[in-house]
């Protein structure tokens, strides 16, 4: 199935269960928006699709188009299509951003030639669609960056690996209107038939720029209600404070 599936999957850290049996399954060309309180185990099913290895996986399994990558280091999973931007990207003091964006395309492509004219050319070209000044190129990655400006930079690591799937932890913490609509734009270039997203947030307002096409609701570590559009603006005006059915 051309698909990111999280079957059954159960998660602990500290040896405390977060996520019980979560179940998820985002087809490719949708995008999925999870939502859900805080503390509910959402940024932790990001950190372990992308490969975490400080949470321990207690059963379950998560297939990327029908192939296992629980246990796989965070690389070979992010070879295989999977992008994850970070709710808190770490900052990496010198190393600057166009040589962390060039080592991440390298490394991918394997070695296959790469030419410095066409990188820089696409990634002007992105930093444009982002409105991100060209002097940020050389300054190291998240070091001393602004809320907003992180999770730009986030993004435009997105739209230059291009993944097949990519899951977004709450990308629109921290970012006033402008810079929400911005980030989502970038989302929005990007979606396409061949691709998947995940985009966790608290809040519904993300949402009406990045239209998702189901909504999930996490609850307790596990996925309490799911539906289209219409359950983001219900939960706008509820809350999650309701008792919601279990799916
Ligand atoms: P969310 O992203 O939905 O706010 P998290 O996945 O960050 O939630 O956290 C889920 C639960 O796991 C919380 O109770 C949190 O305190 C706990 N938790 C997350 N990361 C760690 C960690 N590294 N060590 C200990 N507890 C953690
Ligand atoms: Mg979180």
């Amino acid at each position: 199935m051309k698909a990111l599936e999280i079957r059954g999957l159960s998660v602990e850290i500290a040896g405390k269960p977060v996520l019980r049996e979560l179940n998820l399954v985002v087809p490719k060309g949708e995008v999925h928006a999870l939502m859900g309180p805080n503390g509910t185990g959402k940024s932790t099913l990001a950190k372990v699709l992308a490969g975490n290895a400080d949470y321990k996986v207690t059963g379950g399994s998560v297939l990327l188009d029908g192939e296992p990558i629980l246990g796989l280091p965070p690389h070979e999973i992010a070879r295989k299509g999977l992008f994850l931007a970070f709710q808190y990207p770490m900052a990496l003091p010198g190393v600057s951003i166009a040589n962390f964006i060039r080592a991440a395309l390298q490394a991918r492509s394997r070695g296959t030639p790469f030419s410095a004219t066409a990188y820089y050319q696409d990634l002007y070209k992105k930093m444009d669609l982002l409105q991100i000044d060209r002097s940020f190129t050389a300054r190291s990655v998240n070091d001393g960056f602004s809320g907003g400006e992180k999770k730009r930079c986030e993004v435009l690591q997105m739209l230059m690996l291009e993944p097949s799937y990519a899951v977004l932890d709450e990308t629109d913490s921290g970012l006033d209107i402008d810079a929400l609509r911005i980030v989502a734009e970038g989302v929005n270039h990007l979606r396409s038939p061949e691709r998947g997203f995940l985009v966790i947030t608290h809040y519904q307002r993300l949402l009406n720029y990045i239209v998702p096409d189901v909504v999930h609701v996490i609850d307790g570590g596990k996925i309490v209600q799911s539906g289209d559009k219409s359950l983001a603006l219900e939960l706008e005006s509820t809350g999650y404070q309701k008792p919601v059915a279990v799916s």
